[in-house]
């Protein structure tokens, strides 16, 4: 990402960065400098419209924020990338060196038919000896042309290697995000998406919504039928919300029997909706062993739901749909509770 600049300018741009650190009362970190430097600079659209979106609606620079802004614009997509560019990078090289192997060939194969040509020539006008000296010099041509040949399917082996390195690192990355036990995304993957979305609807404009899902009494659930029928119902909940969400919507494994969905391009209230659905399917369904046939009776589960506003610390977010969850939580639970259902009625945490 880095150029150098020349030294006027860099000095310039140093100082307009420390002006605006100073202005916002951001401390001038080395993490904070770069991204006011970057800024000032220009050279990432998306790093600037970000911040010139928190500028205008008079956003306070936390340390929190800062440290989100700087790990979304230089930490999460450089370790992301990296991995990426080192298998590109290879394949490239590797292909370089194919491409001269074949030139390799095709000249020595020429080399080969002039000297054939030779010998015609040489059969007319020259004794029997000279055209015994060509036939050996076909033969060592021929031998050369055949190790290429040889070198040349090595590297092929060598490419296709390769690939099946990317594919299997693909895989690997693609496990670091999942939940081993119910397949849904895991906590990582649920924080980079949140990071991600966010990103994305301060640029657009769009809506954010997103929810947290408890299930009740779960303590109580496993104390009566064993964690191994525990984790069952987390397979079960995690098949739910799977299937009652859309394409671009993330169901995740929040933490131990805690559950999030991010919402893109979702409104609080369509959002709402969609929670009713899950609480509804989830407490309808009656629970049994498939081997036995015993009933588990019904689990069920609350769930807070709360919009991304734009330019907010993720962590308010999070707060909040967690302060519905909690509402749920203490109004009987097997609900669902908006931030603005805790908004208007903020005495009934204290009833
Ligand atoms: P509430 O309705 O208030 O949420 O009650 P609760 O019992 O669900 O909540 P609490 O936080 O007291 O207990 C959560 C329980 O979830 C405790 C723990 O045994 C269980 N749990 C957490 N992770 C797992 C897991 O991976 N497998 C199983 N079987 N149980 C888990
Ligand atoms: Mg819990
Ligand atoms: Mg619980």
């Amino acid at each position: 990402m880095y150029q150098i600049e020349n030294l006027g300018r860099a000095t310039s741009l140093s100082d307009e960065a420390m002006q605006l650190m100073h202005e916002h009362e951001i401390p001038p970190t080395p993490s904070n400098f770069l991204v006011w430097y970057e800024y000032c600079r220009g050279s990432e659209p998306q790093l600037k419209k970000a911040l010139d979106i928190l500028l205008s609606n008079h956003a306070s620079f936390t340390p929190e924020r800062n440290e989100e802004i700087f790990t979304r614009f230089f930490v999460a997509n450089d370790e992301v990338a990296e991995v990426a560019n080192a298998g590109v990078a290879l394949e490239r090289q590797i292909g370089k060196v194919r491409q001269s192997v074949e030139q390799a060939t095709q000249d020595q194969g020429e080399y080969g038919r002039k000297l054939a040509g030779y010998s015609d020539d040489l059969d007319a006008m020259a004794p029997e000896r000279v055209k015994t000296l060509v036939g050996e010099m076909m033969q060592e041509t021929e031998s050369v042309v055949e190790k290429s040949r040889v070198l040349e399917q090595d590297l092929a082996t060598a490419t296709q290697e390769i690939e099946e390195l990317r594919t299997s690192l693909n895989l690997v990355r693609a496990e670091a995000l999942t939940d081993g036990l119910t397949g849904l995304a895991n906590r990582k993957c649920f924080d980079q998406r949140l990071r991600d979305e966010a990103a994305q609807a301060m640029e657009s404009g769009a809506d954010l919504t997103l929810f947290l899902l408890d299930i009740d009494h779960f303590k109580a659930f496993n104390d009566t039928y064993g964690h191994t029928v525990g984790d069952s119902v987390l397979k079960v909940v995690a098949r739910t919300m799977k299937d009652g969400v859309k394409g671009q919507d993330l169901a995740a494994r929040y933490g131990g029997e805690e559950f999030a969905v991010i919402l893109p391009n979702t409104k609080l209230e369509a959002a709402a909706v969609v929670a009713e659905q899950l609480r509804v399917r989830m407490a309808g369904a009656e629970l049994k062993d498939t081997k036995s046939g015993k009933s588990f009776g019904s689990v069920t589960f609350s769930i807070g739901v709360a919009q991304y506003r734009l330019g907010e610390p993720l962590g308010d977010l999070v707060d909040r749909a967690d302060a519905g969850l909690y509402r749920a939580k203490e109004t009987g639970r097997n609900r669902v509770v908006t931030e603005v259902e805790v908004a208007d009625e903020p005495l009934a945490a204290a009833g």
